[in-house]
């Protein structure tokens, strides 16, 4: 080089000077096209971004999607079906009307059920369940039914029993009215097709044509269940009879309390229209703890306005 001259090294500085803005564009070239190519691959994203944005947020839309009912799809399961639930199913195998009850969620829904026709499984003409419905309308089915057993509870005032379900409820709606009134005792429960019949041909050679107010006819009568008893109220003289029941202490203890014991009091004042019999407070119906829970809740007076069911005054 130190031989160059003074024009070749002129030369030279052109030369690297060219090659020095070659250079600049090039890089100028490949920084546009990396920002074109960001560009390229953020637009989309960008442009989705922005319609996203656009799309009308919930509150903002018509009110028809807000108007339209939500899915029912539980309710409908619940209502359409109850007597497919496995739950259902084995408390009928059972005959278990407890856990039945229970299966349905209570003696409210169970009712519900049966007035909406979604409970078929649920028969109120089903003399093995404490709910079934007897009176002038509706006879017990088969009309000669007896309960497969029956047993004496330890208050009682003659040689009478209940059904095995009743009689347990029994004693303990007898021990806890001794505590909060007074004793009760027995005085009828099971009455058999027979013994319905001398009871009523009784009834009807004391009283005549008055004798369908005060006794049922064969076969139409709860007794025959085992699932009713006729009270009495004891105490230290000894016990009284059904009709002075509605005067005493045990009485008003029974029209209160009984409920909680799985019992109702079935023949109210004032219902004769609808049962078809005078008062009887002495008269309870076993129909079960959560059935009597809901009957009770519901301020009702009789099972057939319970279960929706026609009055029976009379017989047909
Ligand atoms: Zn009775």
């Amino acid at each position: 080089m130190e031989t160059m001259s003074h024009a070749g090294r002129a030369a030279a500085r052109r030369r690297l000077r060219a090659r020095r803005r070659v250079r600049a564009v090039a890089l100028l070239i490949l920084a546009v096209a990396l920002g074109m190519g960001a560009f390229a691959v953020l637009s989309p994203l960008l442009a989705g971004a922005e319609k996203a944005s656009a799309v009308p947020s919930l509150v903002d839309q018509p009110p028809v999607a807000a108007a339209l009912p939500a899915p029912r799809v539980e309710q409908v399961e619940a209502s359409e079906a109850p007597c497919e639930a496995p739950e259902v199913v084995a408390a009928l195998r059972d005959s278990d009307a407890d856990a039945l009850v229970a299966a349905f969620g209570g003696g409210e829904s169970l009712r519900q059920a049966v007035l909406d026709g979604a409970a078929p499984c649920v028969r109120l003409d089903d003399p093995a369940m404490p709910w079934v419905v007897v009176n002038k309308l509706r006879p017990l089915d088969p009309i000669d039914y007896a309960p497969r057993e029956v047993r004496r509870p330890a208050a009682r005032v003659a040689d009478v029993g209940l059904r095995a379900d009743a009689l347990a409820a029994f004693e303990r709606l007898a021990d806890a009215a001794a505590e909060g009134a007074g004793r009760i005792a027995l005085y009828s429960g099971y009455r058999s097709y027979d013994t319905q019949v001398s009871t009523y041909a009784a009834q009807v050679g004391a009283r005549g044509g008055g004798a369908d107010a005060l006794s049922a006819r064969p076969g139409h009568s709860e007794h025959q269940l085992g699932l009713a008893a006729d009270v009495v109220a004891c105490g230290a003289w000894g016990c009284g009879d059904i009709y002075e029941v509605g005067g005493t202490a045990q009485g008003r203890w029974l029209a209160e309390n009984a409920w909680r014991y799985g019992w109702i009091v079935r023949y109210e004042a004032g219902r004769s229209v609808t049962t078809g019999y005078d008062a009887e407070p002495w008269h309870l119906r076993y129909v079960g703890r959560g059935i009597a829970e809901a009957y009770q809740a519901g301020g009702f007076h009789t099972l057939e306005e319970f279960f929706g069911l026609p009055a029976a005054p009379d017989y047909d």
